[in-house]
Parts: structure tokens; C-alpha cells; sequence
């Protein structure tokens, strides 16, 4: 057994928990870029926290999935605007861009120059400035991971900015920020914590510390996902699904992910599709493809135990076996209309190039087989 353990400095979990941001904040600098998204009205409150404490803070705003151009546009505004630190109020786009633009405010050179991929590969070798992530959906755990994942719609890719030097320096995760999130993203940000804590599990990298908050973090994620969806004011809902994917974050920066996020990071590269919902549609169907090549190639994996594991946590019942669990995932997706792949313009003619770039992409290398191309093209036929 072999493992590495690290995460954000300091954890701060709870309901309300945003009203400590001020002293927390100002251990860390005097003036903060607040990235936020575009719609949001996110930031008011914590502005008149910061204000109180005697921080500046100012806004950056994004919209979308993070890009490569938000990340270098907003590093330039916290320069012009001598910022000493960067708080990230928002969902896994509005965290993974702070997280960049705060690597970025340390370390010299282009963004260009540290992109895997399009750029030079290059190693950051400075702490980033410090960083506060505060979610606002309960889904992609980014608050704790060491990477950000950024678009270049130029090359209809998304790659990944990586280093353990961008740990952010704090995690406040609280619960009530979730409460007005709408039933579509409620389902699909909690679908995508869920995978980022069954993936992790079953993982080739999978190890016993992360088994604990996969295991802890499905069963809260199984109890709460459908109460969450249908109300939305049910705090303790809430809480159990903002910990799971604290909990998912932890798992996925930890111990891998698997063949979903394989597909998803060359899907989203390649297509205007929010990743939580990628993520929710591929899952039951990489489930059971999984399933079956390890039943037919590898029967003696240890990863056929876990997904029986799963399946008893996921329907509370000792005697579930792995395909109980593939279905009681089918079932929820069903119940939470989540839409086919083929509504964000994905189509058949796609699938070459897809699992070209999948079967190389890192998550891809976390699953417990190596899916076949015919394997690969019948997940995405299924969640077409
Ligand atoms: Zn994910």
C-alpha cells in the first residue's frame, strides 16, 4: 500500500460559516480580486464582510466554463489592481479560475507556459498567491483539489493548470450559500459529486483513506440528492450534499477519478456542455460497461467487491449486488431529467475523435479496466 494525502490548508465547514470570512481573510492580504460569475449577486454579502475587516476587494467577474483567456485577464486585473490574494465565491468554474489566476500572480511568465498540452508543460515553482475557494454549488469538490481546468475553444480542448503549490490556503464550504441553487443544477452538480466519490473508490489508485470519505461522503450524497432537488430550503439535505462534495474533492485529488471524467474533460473541451451534467449522464452507463469487461477480463478485481459496496450503500440494503447499484443510479438520473449528451449537439459522427482523445486523457488512467474502443463507443451510444 502506497498513498499521498494533501489538500487546502485549512477546512472551514458548516451553515453560516461565511460570516467568519473577514478575521479569516485578514490573516492572508489586505486586498482581494473576488472572482465571482456573471450573473452573480453572490458577492455582496461577502464584500461588507471584507469591507469590515478594512480589505479591498475587487470583482472579477466570468461566465461559463473557465477558459484559458479568463484566467489570463483576470491574473492582468489583480496586477493592475494590486491584489495580494484571490477569493473565489461560486460554482467549479468560478474556483477553478481563481485558483489559476492566484498561480499565476506568483509565478513568472505566460499561462501558456505551464499548460499541459497547448503550452510548454512548464513545473510552477512558487507558492500561489493565497487563495480562499467558497462554493456556492455542492458538486466539484474544487475547493480542495490542485489543479484548475481551463477551455481553450481555440483548440476545442480543456486542459489542466496542476501543481501542489495551488492548494488553496482556505475551504469554506457553507451549506446555506446552496440553498437558492435551482433544480437542474442542484441534480447535476450532485451527480457529478457523486461520481467524484464512486470513481475514486473503485480507482486503481483507490487507498484506505480516501475509501472513508468515499463511503461516508455516497451515503450522505444517496440520502440527500433527490430531497436536495425537490427542496431546496432542506438545510440538512443541503449540508449532506456540500459534504459530499467537499468529500468528492478530497477522493478525486487524492485517488484518481476514472473513465467518466475521461470522457467528460474531452467532451467539455469539445462542447459548450456543463461538466456536472457530462458527468450525471455517463454515469450509470460507464457503471455498467465497467462492470461487464471486469466481470469478462479482470473477475478477480477487487473493484467488483467495491461496486457491490456501492450498490449497498446506494440502496441502503446489505443484499444489493453491483448491478443494483447501476440501476438505482439509471433510476435517479430518470427521476432528475437529466438530459442525453445528444442535446448539447454531440452525435455519432463525434465518437472517433472522442475516444481518440480519451483513451489517453489522465482521469481515463484511474479506471479500474482499460475500456476497449468498442467498450468506450457504447458508453457514449447509451448516453447519447
Ligand atoms: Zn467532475
Amino acid at each position: 500500500m502506497r498513498f499521498e494525502f494533501a489538500t487546502a490548508t485549512r477546512i472551514v465547514f458548516g451553515a453560516s460559516t461565511l460570516k467568519q470570512i473577514g478575521p479569516l481573510a485578514a490573516e492572508m492580504g489586505k486586498r482581494a480580486l473576488v472572482v465571482t460569475s456573471r450573473e452573480g449577486t453572490r458577492e455582496a454579502p461577502l464584500m461588507d464582510l471584507l469591507d469590515e475587516q478594512g480589505i479591498a476587494g475587487v470583482v472579477y467577474s466570468v461566465a461559463g466554463e473557465p477558459t484559458v483567456e479568463a484566467a489570463q485577464q483576470g491574473a492582468q486585473r489583480a496586477q493592475q489592481a494590486a491584489c495580494d490574494m484571490v477569493i473565489s465565491i461560486g460554482g467549479g468554474s468560478v474556483m477553478d479560475t481563481g485558483k489559476a489566476i492566484a498561480a499565476l500572480m506568483t509565478n513568472p511568465g505566460d499561462l501558456l507556459d505551464y499548460l499541459e498540452v497547448i503550452g510548454k508543460s512548464k513545473a510552477l515553482t512558487q507558492p500561489s498567491a493565497p487563495f480562499i475557494a467558497i462554493p456556492t454549488t455542492a458538486g466539484t469538490g474544487a475547493e480542495v483539489t490542485r489543479n484548475a481546468v481551463l477551455a481553450s475553444p481555440e483548440h476545442r480542448i480543456k486542459v489542466s493548470l496542476r501543481s501542489p503549490l495551488m492548494l488553496p490556503r482556505l475551504a469554506l464550504v457553507d451549506p446555506e450559500l446552496t440553498a437558492s441553487l435551482p433544480h437542474e443544477i442542484t441534480a447535476s452538480t450532485g451527480l457529478d459529486a457523486l461520481t467524484q466519490l464512486i470513481e475514486p473508490f473503485v480507482s486503481v489508485r483507490a487507498n484506505p483513506m480516501m475509501d472513508a470519505f468515499c463511503r461516508e461522503g455516497v451515503r450522505r450524497a444517496a440520502r440527500s440528492i433527490g430531497r436536495a432537488c425537490e427542496h431546496g430550503d432542506d438545510a440538512t439535505a443541503r449540508e449532506d450534499m456540500s459534504l459530499a462534495s467537499l468529500f468528492g474533492g478530497l477522493a478525486l485529488a487524492n485517488a484518481g477519478l476514472g473513465a467518466v471524467h475521461g470522457f467528460a474533460s474531452v467532451i467539455g473541451g469539445m462542447f459548450a456542455a456543463p461538466h456536472g451534467a457530462i458527468c450525471a449522464r455517463l454515469l450509470p452507463h460507464t457503471m455498467e460497461i465497467n462492470l461487464r469487461a471486469l466481470e469478462e477480463r479482470l473477475p478477480e478485481s477487487d473493484a467488483l467487491h467495491r461496486y457491490d459496496e456501492l450498490a449497498q450503500i446506494l440502496t441502503g440494503n446489505d443484499e444489493a449486488s453491483a448491478l443494483d447499484g447501476v440501476a438505482w443510479v439509471r433510476e435517479l438520473c430518470e427521476a432528475l431529467s437529466i438530459p442525453p449528451l445528444a442535446s448539447y449537439g454531440l452525435t455519432p459522427d463525434d465518437w472517433p475523435s472522442i475516444i481518440e482523445k480519451s483513451s489517453v486523457a489522465s482521469s481515463m488512467k484511474g479506471n479500474p479496466i482499460q475500456l476497449t474502443p468498442d467498450e468506450m463507443r457504447e458508453v457514449l451510444t447509451k448516453a447519447n
